[in-house]
């Protein structure tokens, strides 16, 4: 083994979106990083939301992401069709690789290599697979899946998640399309050129037959519904496991993980991406506020901040699952169906909460974690610090003033004060949410 004469920071492990994303963040914030990434991400078509495309648009990165072609999303849900919902196709080999390359022009040490790491007194030491040695001060986890093997996680029902591209579409028409059936859902996705991607997933019991023979038994169930037809034979066969998964620790202030080595969802979530992003930017936080105020104090808030927020994110995304699989009638007494109805639990998406109440809670405010006090209303239950860069609490305590308005028009304009003031308002009308169909 060799000791690697170059001295960083912070080692990130893996180079999906969630190590990228954390990567750059850190080195913006003056920290010198290495990423260590084997390079060799599997080609599929994924989903990404209007959300995540439009942070990466504002921070200057869609022009990283290769090519999104933006789809309408339809759905055969319980034998009803709808196209409420749009989002961009992405193909992750060439998204991952453009995103390590721009990691790497900001500035980051890109190490093609995979690599683990162990805590040693006040450092951790990381070994690439060339056995080359690194000392750093933090390590990020962001081995995505891999990161749950051999250690305490909390799984849920065994999921096997088979996709393969089909190179045979009728029609030039770009489309995404979930369709549910006996053994299971189907994800069909064609970026309007070249080829389709079609994904089945599956309970992961059957050890039997090969992947590509439940593949094709999948297609040969769903084909008939497909909103263009697609046809030729499957190649580059992908098969993954996609149950969803928590870490059971707390996250160290030594080790943080991110994106899917924190918490895996349901990929019928389509949430996956967006939670890689959003903890990379918890991560990264919580580095500034160790970084700034070193101490006791500062630890412990960001052990409660991050294990608290990979806690809420998997338990809303897991029972939102939920929910959305109880909403398919027709197969409900089929094994994958009933075995999924109650995971995680039995519990409501969230507790109904009626009007506004104020709660102590942990904000990223200026790039560094604090204690403040925030608002959970019906439309936000699991809160909000700021309305339009304005303090929530504030708005909330001069509405309920006398001359709220007036004061209201005083600090921010008339226009701005009415629109507080009937964001408030409509928050305070919202009836509870009726429960979820068990
Ligand atoms: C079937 C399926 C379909 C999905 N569809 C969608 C979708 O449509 N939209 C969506 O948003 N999400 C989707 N997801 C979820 C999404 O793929 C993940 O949530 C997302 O990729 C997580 O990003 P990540 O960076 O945490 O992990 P990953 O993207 O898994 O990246 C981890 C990286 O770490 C590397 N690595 C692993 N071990 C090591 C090591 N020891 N050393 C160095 N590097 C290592 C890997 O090679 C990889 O590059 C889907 C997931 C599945 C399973």
């Amino acid at each position: 083994m060799t000791s690697s004469s170059e001295s960083f920071d912070i080692a990130v492990i893996g180079g999906g979106p969630a190590g990228c994303i954390s990567a750059l963040l850190l080195k913006k914030q003056g920290f010198d990083v290495v990423l260590f990434d084997p390079d060799k991400t599997a080609s599929r078509l994924e989903g990404i939301g209007n959300r995540l495309m439009h942070w990466f648009t504002v921070n200057g990165l869609d022009s990283v992401i290769p090519e999104p072609a933006r789809v309408t999303r339809l759905a055969n849900w319980n034998g009803n069709s709808n196209d409420y919902n749009f989002e961009f196709l992405v193909e992750r080999e060439s998204m991952d690789a453009s995103l390590r390359g721009h990691v790497s022009e900001q500035g980051v040490a890109l190490v093609a290599q995979t690599a683990n790491y162990r805590k040693v007194k006040q450092a951790v030491e990381v070994t690439a697979a060339s056995g080359s040695r690194f000392k750093v001060k933090r390590v990020i986890d962001a081995r995505g899946r891999k990161a749950h093997s051999g250690r305490q996680s909390i799984h849920g029902p065994a999921t096997v998640s088979i996709g393969g591209w089909l190179d045979k579409c009728a029609s030039e028409k770009a489309f995404a399309q979930v369709i549910p059936f006996r053994d299971g859902w189907v994800w069909a996705a064609h970026p309007g050129g070249g080829q389709a991607w079609f994904q089945a997933t599956l309970d992961a019991v059957d050890g039997k037959s090969p992947p590509l023979s439940r593949l094709r038994q999948a297609f040969d169930a769903c084909r008939q519904q497909l909103a263009q037809p697609l046809s030729g034979d499957f190649n580059s066969i992908l098969v993954r496991g996609c149950a969803p998964v928590i870490g059971d620790f707390t996250p160290d202030p030594q080790i943080i993980p991110v994106g899917d080595a924190a918490a895996a969802m349901d990929p019928l979530s389509g949430n996956g991406m967006f939670w890689a992003v959003s903890s990379a930017l918890a991560a990264s936080a919580a580095i500034n506020t160790l970084e700034s105020r070193p101490g006791a104090a500062s630890e412990a808030l960001v052990e409660r901040h991050l294990s608290e927020r990979i806690g809420e994110t998997y338990y809303r995304q897991t029972r939102l699952g939920r929910d959305f699989l109880r909403m398919e009638t027709r197969y409900r007494d089929a094994p994958f169906w009933s075995k999924r109805l109650n995971f995680p639990d039995d519990q409501a998406l969230h507790q109904p909460i009626e009007g506004i109440q104020v709660k102590k809670s942990t904000v990223v405010d200026d790039g560094i974690l604090k204690e403040k006090e925030i608002l959970i209303t019906p439309l936000e239950p699991s809160g909000v610090a700021w309305v339009d860069g304005v303090e929530a609490t504030e708005i909330w305590s001069l509405y309920q003033s006398e001359d709220g308005l007036a004061r209201m028009s005083d600090l921010w304009g008339e226009d701005k004060a009415r629109w507080f003031h009937s964001w408030i308002s409509e928050r305070l009308a919202v009836q509870p949410p009726a429960a979820a169909p068990g």
